[in-house]
């Protein structure tokens, strides 16, 4: 089945035309700045050639009507009509209490995701445009959400409550939502395809710009590092994670700062960016400061940063590995975890007492590989992965899935 995977956003509309069946990627790309001026589209097809142009771009309906037109386009298409266009799916950010797996849309279901603006405010709103957008120029074909938050909604009380006063998690819904499920679920999935184990106990590191980890027992999450938004947890480019939480009162009494500036300062000032600084908040760049060696000026700044990642993410290990009465194997993914060795293995070192070693060379020799590669020694108790993730190919099974039963 052709299904084109959707991730709106406020001003941007990211597309991919999935054939679910042999998983190929027949063409991606992306609308940019709609309702700005200077909007325009990239597209790539399938053979990697490129293709952009500066075209308005309204809103989102006028933006999923260009797509279309791209790819049915003689030239540069890969579909002659868009009746080839055979599902829509979408990727959306918070399915708050309500989605607990990836749904067909409905009239109803509209109306229960439009109370999901509470928890992603940002992203809700640009979610909905974007349905819209694709049921404006495709009014007949049958379009599925595919949440972040789903794959989470399966942990249990004890993991998911936050020690606040029960009347007010209630009125607001406070809980642990966690984020990134999508990807949790696909590499946890092709990690149990290997173990071929009932009740396998895996915790999954996407380590990417945002960073989440995930305790995945017999193929459900029974805890995560995200929580109510995608601040908490581990320490990210731009995001602090998880602190304690008198440091945000305390900061803002002596900065005089209003909770939206708290809120911009921890989301968008801290984590890598501000332990170094504000020298970056992108892994690679630390990565080079370090290998420049301690003359550069950000070495110190960097490997502090760096050090206080791989220390949290071991504490999430460990405690996950607790929470689940053992540990089968551990997988890295995203940006971070499936590109830089020196990181996967800092993480694992001083970790025999859990049976995680690595295999030197295997690790060395991981990044960039499609597929799944064991980078633990053949005597390690705990098998360690990289595992590319793929929350389009994700979304696109899920909604062949729901579509093909209508
Ligand atoms: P996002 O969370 O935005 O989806 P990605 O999963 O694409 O992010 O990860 C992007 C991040 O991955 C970059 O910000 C960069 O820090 C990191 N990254 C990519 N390649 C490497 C590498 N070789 N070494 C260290 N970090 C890397």
């Amino acid at each position: 089945m052709n299904v084109l995977v959707v991730n709106a956003g406020s001003s941007s509309l990211k597309y991919q035309l999935i054939d679910t069946v042999t998983g190929e990627v027949k063409a991606k790309g992306l609308c940019d700045r709609i309702g700005i001026p200077g909007s325009r589209i990239d597209h790539k097809t399938a053979d990697g050639t490129k293709w952009s142009k500066e075209i308005e771009m309204s809103n989102h309906s006028v933006a999923t009507k260009i797509l279309v037109e791209v790819l049915t386009d003689p030239e540069i298409g890969c579909i002659k009509d868009m009746s080839e266009i055979e599902a829509i799916g979408h990727r959306v950010v918070h399915g708050g209490p309500y989605f607990s797996e990836s749904i067909l849309v409905t009239d109803e279901v509209i109306e229960v995701l439009k109370k999901c603006t509470d928890f992603a405010p940002l992203h809700t709103g640009p979610h909905l445009m974007g349905i819209a957008g694709c049921t404006s120029v495709m009014p007949t074909t049958p379009q599925v959400l595919v949440f972040d938050t789903a794959f989470h909604q399966t942990m249990p009380e004890c993991a998911y409550t936050y020690p606040i006063s029960a009347e007010i998690a209630e009125k607001y819904q406070i809980r642990r939502y966690g984020a990134h499920g999508t990807s949790h679920r696909y590499v946890s999935g092709v990690m149990n395809e290997i173990l071929n184990k009932e009740d396998s106990k895996v915790v999954t590191c996407h380590l990417g710009n945002g960073s989440s980890i995930s305790a995945v027992k017999g193929g459900k999450v029974i805890d995560t590092s995200m929580g109510f938004t995608p601040l908490d947890g581990l320490v990210m480019g731009t995001r602090c994670g998880s602190i304690d939480p008198a440091i945000v009162t305390y900061v803002m009494d002596r900065e005089g700062m209003t909770p939206d500036e708290m809120n911009n300062y921890m989301n968008k000032k801290s984590g890598f960016l501000g332990l170094t600084h504000g020298f970056s908040s992108d892994c690679r760049d630390l990565e080079a400061a370090i290998a420049a060696g301690p003359e550069d000026p950000h070495y110190a700044d960097a490997n502090r940063a760096i050090n206080v990642w791989a220390y949290q993410i071991k504490k999430f290990i460990g405690s996950y590995a607790a929470a689940m009465n053992g540990l089968d194997a551990v997988v890295f993914t995203a940006g971070i975890g499936e590109n830089n060795s020196r990181l996967r293995a800092l993480v694992c070192e001083n970790m025999e007492f859990y049976g995680i070693k690595i295999d030197n060379e295997a690790n060395a020799s991981g990044a960039g590989s499609a597929l799944a590669k064991k980078i633990s020694a053949d005597d390690s108790k705990v098998a360690v992965y990289l595992i590319p993730t793929n929350e389009e190919l994700m979304i696109a099974q899920d909604t062949a899935r729901i579509a093909s039963a209508l």
